[in-house]
């Protein structure tokens, strides 16, 4: 087995009603909550996602309220650790939202990978770009992984679709066991941890709801435990991860 360590990076903070990213949640909640991006050590060097553009960036797309500081900058946030854009070999994306696909000229020497469907959506013309920096997303070539299957040993994706037409979650080999990186399917783990598990509360038809929450259960069935697409308890220690509970 080929492990990887993960650690997660901040890139930002945008401020949303809960309820926007927790399914059956009804309360009046309005939080702060990270943008993220993962990176993953092993036998490759790799980033999932890449967070959005500067939040006052006239050309790019952002949804407010969204703040960057310096230190949340992708440069800065590897440098923390210990890593250069140069270093980093492969991107895998998530999905190409706005604030999870940005950033993809920092990276010179990097292959990039998303699922073929979420790309196909993004290059269709006529497909609903709501959320998407088409522009950027298309200035890049990506290999398109077509479905689930393993990326490289140790590292295994499956298609969760519904919040995006092409998103995926990425099953990592870790020491501590398979951990589930689900961008934006599941954007908080305390929705995940209801039963059945809940998912994102945005969706823009009832086919993509009931699509969110099949992946949810599909990533259920592989493992409880999960970092989310803006979960801020992944930056406790630990990452926030409880063994003992779901
Ligand atoms: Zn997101």
């Amino acid at each position: 087995m080929s492990n990887y360590s993960i650690t997660p990076l901040c890139l930002g903070h945008i401020t949303r009603p809960k309820k926007n990213f927790f399914y059956g949640y009804t309360g009046e909640e309005v939080l702060s909550y990270p943008l993220i991006a993962y990176y993953l050590e092993g036998e490759h060097r790799i980033l999932v996602d890449t967070g959005g553009c500067s939040p006052s960036d006239p050309r790019g797309i952002v949804a407010q309220p969204y703040t960057r500081a310096p230190e949340e900058e992708l440069p800065a946030a590897l440098s923390s650790i210990g890593v250069t854009p140069e270093d980093i070999e492969y991107v895998i994306f998530t999905h190409l939202h706005w604030d999870h696909a940005y950033n993809n000229n920092l990276f010179p020497n990097a292959v990039f990978f998303c699922q073929k469907r979420e790309y196909e959506s993004v290059a269709d013309p006529d497909a609903d770009k709501t959320g998407y920096d088409a522009d950027e997303v298309l200035k890049y070539h990506y290999e398109l992984i077509d479905g689930d299957g393993e990326v490289f040993p140790g590292i295994y994706a499956i298609l969760t679709q519904g919040h995006t037409e092409g998103g995926q979650t990425l099953i990592v080999d870790t020491e501590r066991g398979k951990l589930a990186i689900t961008g934006d399917t599941i954007t908080l783990r305390e929705s995940f941890r209801q039963e059945p598990p809940m998912c994102n509360g945005l969706y823009h038809s009832e086919k993509a709801l009931q699509e969110m929450l099949h992946s949810a259960e599909k990533i259920s069935k592989i493992t409880k435990n999960i970092l989310p697409g803006h979960e801020p308890d992944v930056f406790l220690p630990g990452m926030g991860l409880d063994y003992g509970k779901k």
